[in-house]
């Protein structure tokens, strides 16, 4: 960690290097710790992208942090599988606590607590939940898979698309965009009526709070009006953006969420707890143990029969589990909710004052709002232009971000969110943009 902001972010190897560099087959006989930390360094450390760089501004982060690193090296060794209540007791009520407390650091409805109908559950990621969600809302439903249709804007994340296949959905609705690329509620009302005149059945709306192409953010609230209406499953992705909500000045962006069944975001995007950790929230969980249950002889045991205890188990697809909620008690213990917001309100001002630089440049211009720590800019000479923009931060080594298109527009991402992301690096980001812009 003391070096990374030293190496460069991306690896010049070429496809096929690393693989060349280590043997066909594992070794017959045991090898000293020394020369396998020998090959770390010589072998893989030149194959890293480092995502953990002040200068990662691409995608979006995939934080880590001291307190993370130490909860899951903790686990590691604890090596506990915590499938079942107990299988280790500490393991799901940990993750119970730690999934209560981000309600309301959230500000999510409090019935969404374990205490209350509802309840969260640690996944790998921010798909696992979409796909447990759309699994949900098609046993809810009933009906022919394959005239069941899912609901969620162009610029949803392809997880959806994704788990709506997986789970056997005949059907899947991309609803155009407004000029802020947010979903057109008017657009989905229109598309669940000319489905259901088609004799197909509606099932689940996905809405997103912070787009990944530009953190857009659908009207939770009237997509939950019209939900409720025709009685579809509300799934509501907040993967990067849910981090924001530890502040309440961004809650607005998330208002109407009562209407909402089901909820994700990735604290292993934003929230300085390595990768994985997902949570994926209920509003009942009833529904949730109901489509996933399953109960052989050998998981059978007194404390899941008491009904007094939560069996993780239930609340997604694999059987066996990790203690991924070791490590997100530990960042929330150490950072403090105070410490996270500071950071978060850190990186939305950096973005904030990126924003008005490119805004008063004469050759940039914004290409969408910029309500989190995304700013989305292009050249106004158009692809090329911002092609060779893009490049040439890329080129530098030490600041990495993510061309993209929308609309048939090239654009560059700068995602401000990295653990240990200043406003230095944001500084010295902006004088390599200015230069570069200078002289093309
Ligand atoms: N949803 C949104 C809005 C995202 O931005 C992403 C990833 O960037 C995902 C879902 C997928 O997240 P995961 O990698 O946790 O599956």
């Amino acid at each position: 960690m003391e070096t990374v902001a030293d190496r460069p972010i991306q690896p010049t190897v070429q496809p096929g290097d690393i693989r060349a560099a280590l043997p066909d087959a594992a070794p017959e006989r045991p090898e000293s710790f020394d020369a396998i930390l020998s090959d770390l360094d010589e072998i893989v450390m030149p194959g890293i992208t480092h995502w953990q760089s002040p200068g990662w501004f691409a995608y979006f982060p995939a934080n880590t942090s001291p307190p993370s690193i130490l909860g899951e090296l903790v686990a590691a060794g604890l090596g506990v599988q915590g499938m079942l209540w107990s299988t280790s007791p500490a393991a799901t009520e940990i993750e119970e606590v730690v999934a209560d407390w981000l309600v309301d650091m959230l500000g999510l409805p409090i019935s969404w607590k374990t205490s209350g109908p509802g309840g969260g559950v640690i996944q790998m990621s921010a798909s696992d939940s979409t796909h447990t969600a759309l699994v949900v809302a098609r046993e809810r439903a009933a009906g022919d898979a394959s005239k069941m249709v899912v609901y969620a804007s162009e610029q949803a994340h392809s997880s959806v698309e994704k788990g709506a296949r997986v789970a056997g959905y005949g059907h899947v609705r991309l609803v155009p965009v407004d000029d802020q690329f947010a979903m057109r509620a008017d657009a989905l009302e229109a598309a669940i009526e000319i489905d259901v005149a088609a004799g197909l059945i509606p099932v689940a709306v996905v809405s997103a709070v912070g787009t990944t192409g530009t953190t857009a953010v659908d009207p939770v609230r009237a997509i939950g009006e019209i939900a409720l209406f025709h009685d579809l499953w509300h799934h509501v992705d907040a993967a990067y953006a849910g981090t924001a909500m530890v502040c309440p000045e961004f809650r607005h962006f998330q208002d109407g969420l009562e209407f909402a069944d089901s909820y994700t975001f990735n604290p292993h995007k934003w929230m300085f707890t390595n990768f994985d950790c997902s949570l994926f929230y209920v509003a009942d969980r009833k529904p949730l143990i109901e489509a996933l249950s399953i109960l052989p002889p050998y998981l059978r045991n007194e404390a899941s029969e008491s009904g007094e205890v939560i069996d993780y188990r239930d609340w997604h697809v694999p059987l066996g589990r990790r203690f991924r909620a070791l490590k997100l008690w530990f960042v929330l213990r150490s950072y403090g909710v105070e410490g996270i917001r500071h950071h978060v309100r850190e990186h939305v001002a950096l973005a904030a004052g990126l924003a008005d630089r490119i805004e008063s440049h004469p050759q940039l211009e914004l290409i969408a709002p910029t309500p989190f720590g995304l700013v989305s800019f292009a050249h106004i000479d158009g692809i090329e232009a911002t092609d060779t923009l893009a490049d040439a931060i890329n080129d530098s080594g030490w600041a990495f971000v993510t061309p993209s298109t929308i609309d048939g527009r090239r654009f560059v991402r700068v995602s401000i969110g990295q653990t240990n992301t200043t406003a230095e690096h944001v500084d010295r980001l902006w004088e390599l943009i200015e230069s570069v812009v200078r002289s093309p």
